[in-house]
């Protein structure tokens, strides 16, 4: 049994309970005001790429180079905006769509990492 540390259960409170999107710096913010002792970067990397392989979280690759950590670990769809760097939710993946592609191409899925890139509502409004 592993020991939880005070930064992984800040961690788990706040992605896995809220199933929402952090970038990093943020969730390094969060935490440090959060706890009394300060988390360093390298440590917070390790804390969550230990707890993505135990898929509690997965990461996602924003068209900025960005990475994103999030609680829902479903596989599902996002949609980022390009002005206002909002991540949204989109629909689940069905099983069966993910099990056609399986199917079709003879291959295995170990992550699903779907990256629509648009301008939201709001800032569609904006540019025109
Ligand atoms: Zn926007
Ligand atoms: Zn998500």
């Amino acid at each position: 049994m592993i020991r939880k540390t005070r930064q992984r259960e800040v961690l788990e409170k706040m992605l896995v309970d809220q199933k929402v999107h952090y970038k990093p710096q943020d969730m390094l913010k969060i935490i440090n005001a959060s706890t009394d002792q300060n988390v360093s970067q390298a440590t917070l990397y390790r804390t969550l790429a230990d707890m993505e392989t135990n898929g509690e979280i997965q990461s996602i690759t924003l068209s900025d180079g960005c990475t994103i950590y999030d609680g829902n670990t479903m596989p599902h769809a996002h949609f980022y905006c390009m002005q206002c760097g909002t991540l949204m939710d989109i629909d689940s993946l069905p099983k069966e769509y993910l099990d056609e592609i399986r199917s079709s191409y003879g291959v295995t899925i170990s992550k699903v990492d779907v990256v629509i890139n648009g301008y939201c509502e709001q800032c569609a409004k904006e540019r025109r």
